[in-house]
């Protein structure tokens, strides 16, 4: 029987709140406004996912599918730093492919089911951001029950991937847009895209937002085995921190 373990996501305070980091064996979504950092986030984990267990990683590798065209090496080496990992080698184990149309991204889950298969060493998913390209590529109103078919069979893949190799999947979601430039802060009732077949995808959901200057505000609105909570963390050079 596999046993489910977890990354760090390089603060305590949001790892305390999700039992230990992001689990494997299972989908785990952020969502949240712009620059709340879920791509810092991405980035950490990146990094996280390769150190040692008793500093909160795998030591595994990592892939990463980049849909936004965000993914910085820069950022991998400077985390890289702040835990002494070699930043090269660090980078050398992530394998970065760039997404531009969903049919793409769909290949590419289907390649990388075909690598960790070879190389049993991958122990994080990471698809950032999971439905930024769906909603180019199905912009029309007709087109919502096919973008959300389509949805499906890729989030049913994900977490088939995610049981069968054992590794964490981790997604990033956007919100739907602001009704109204009054409401531009209301940021805790923001919803995430995807509707209910997103919804039921995700075993974790943590909801990301911006608090007061650099802080920033993480609520666990969703878990299979955690109390709805709440916690700030912040980003720095060397990636999410407390
Ligand atoms: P989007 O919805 O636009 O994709 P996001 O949630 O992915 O946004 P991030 O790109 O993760 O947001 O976060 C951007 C924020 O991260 C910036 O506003 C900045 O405050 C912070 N940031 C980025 N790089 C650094 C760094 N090197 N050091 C400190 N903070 C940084
Ligand atoms: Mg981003």
């Amino acid at each position: 029987r596999k046993r489910v373990w977890s990354i760090s996501t390089g603060s305590e305070a949001l790892n305390g709140i999700l039992g230990g980091g992001i689990q494997s064996m299972s989908i785990t979504e952020v969502f949240g406004e712009f620059r709340c950092g879920k791509t810092q986030m991405s980035h950490t984990l990146c990094v996280a996912a390769q150190l040692p267990r008793d500093m909160g990683g795998a030591e595994g590798k990592v892939a990463f599918i980049d849909t936004e065209g965000t993914f910085r090496p820069d950022r991998i080496k400077a985390i890289a730093e702040r835990y002494g990992l070699d930043p090269d080698q660090t980078m050398e184990n992530i394998i970065v492919s760039r997404a531009y149309n969903s049919e793409q991204q769909m290949d590419y889950i289907t390649k990388l089911a075909t690598i960790f298969a070879e190389d049993g060493q991958y122990r994080l998913l990471i698809v950032d951001s999971i439905m930024a390209l769906f909603r180019v590529d199905y912009s029309g109103r007709g087109e919502l029950s096919e973008r959300q078919q389509k949805l499906n069979i890729m989030l049913a893949r994900l977490n088939h991937i995610s049981e069968e190799f054992n590794v964490a999947v981790f997604v990033t979601n956007q919100v739907q847009a602001d009704p109204g430039a009054a409401l531009m802060f209301a940021s805790n009732d923001r919803k995430p895209v995807g509707g209910h077949v997103m919804a039921h995808a995700s075993a974790t959901r943590l909801l990301l937002r911006k608090g007061r200057g650099e802080e920033r505000v993480a609520k666990l609105n969703d878990s299979p085995d955690m109390p709805e909570a709440e916690c700030s963390y912040i980003i720095t050079p060397g990636g999410i921190a407390d």
